[in-house]
């Protein structure tokens, strides 16, 4: 006889960073139809992260949406505080938030870097920086990390981006280890080529080319990433950690 599935996320409180739009709207909406309580971090679409908001507190979960730029260190400090008031202790991070500023590195001014890796790489040292701790002291949490295939693989016009993701992949396996002593799992997800904004401004005709490499023939879909962080998130990976998973239709 099988076992019964328990993912393990009831009343669970999870932090999605960038929830307002894209993979991390659908990151939200999968861990609170699963039963988490969830924190919805965005920059500035305000109103379409009251809507996520006001969608999970219709599934019957709570919800807080929080405006935050994950590049401050201190603006992270006090978000994180902001959830734990208002729905408890972090039992789950994702660490979504991300931005492209793309150019080849000729073309590329110090502000596109500085931006990209402030966003990316050291947002994800400042939120998880302030999570970390409290997740040690109870042996238990999950932290889950988007990375990128382009951190993996490189990217022509991508230096900044992929020098953050490639950091993210290094961030995650010596944290893995660090908190792997405490119960926490920490683990990373790279996604190829998903139907976001972020692939809107990319030239058709560059698309169509990119298409003719993936496998499955066809660009990924936000819930497909997102049915990967919940399994990360679940009781179905306990065994997992230091991981950095592909979600990219076979690609490369
Ligand atoms: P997206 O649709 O452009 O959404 C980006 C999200 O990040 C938005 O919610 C945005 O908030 C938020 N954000 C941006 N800067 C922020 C900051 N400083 N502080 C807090 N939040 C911030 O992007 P996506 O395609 O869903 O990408 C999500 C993650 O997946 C990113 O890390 C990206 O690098 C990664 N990824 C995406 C793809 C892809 O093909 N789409 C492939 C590989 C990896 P606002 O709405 O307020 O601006």
């Amino acid at each position: 006889m099988g076992r019964p599935m328990e993912l393990g996320l009831k009343g669970k409180v999870a932090l999605v960073t960038g929830a307002s739009r894209g993979i991390g709207r659908e990151i939200a909406l999968t861990l609170a139809r699963n039963g988490a309580d969830i924190a919805i971090n965005y920059l500035s679409s305000d109103e379409t992260a009251k809507k996520i908001e006001e969608a999970i507190r219709e599934l019957g979960r709570k919800a807080v949406r929080i405006q935050c730029s994950v590049s401050g260190y201190k603006a992270a400090e006090a978000m994180v505080k902001t959830v734990r008031d208002t729905l408890g202790p972090i039992d789950i991070l994702v660490n979504n938030a991300g931005i492209i500023r793309d150019k080849f590195l000729i073309n590329m001014e110090p502000d596109d870097w500085v931006d990209v890796i402030n966003t990316n790489l050291l947002g994800v040292f400042n939120v998880t920086k302030h999570v970390a701790f409290s997740m040690m002291r109870r042996r238990s949490g999950r932290i889950v990390n988007m990375a990128s295939l382009s951190g993996i693989v490189g990217s022509p016009g991508q230096t900044n981006y992929t020098a953050s993701k490639g950091g993210i992949i290094g961030f995650t396996k010596s944290l893995s280890r660090e908190l792997a002593p405490f119960g926490v799992n920490v683990n990373a997800v790279a996604p190829g080529y998903i139907e976001t904004d972020m692939l809107t401004g990319i030239p058709k005709e560059m698309l169509n080319r990119y298409l003719e490499y993936i496998p499955l023939r066809r660009f990924g879909k936000a819930e497909e990433v997102s049915d990967v962080v919940l399994f990360l998130a679940s009781n179905l990976s306990n065994y997992l950690t230091g991981q950095v998973i592909r979600v990219d239709g076979g690609l490369f």
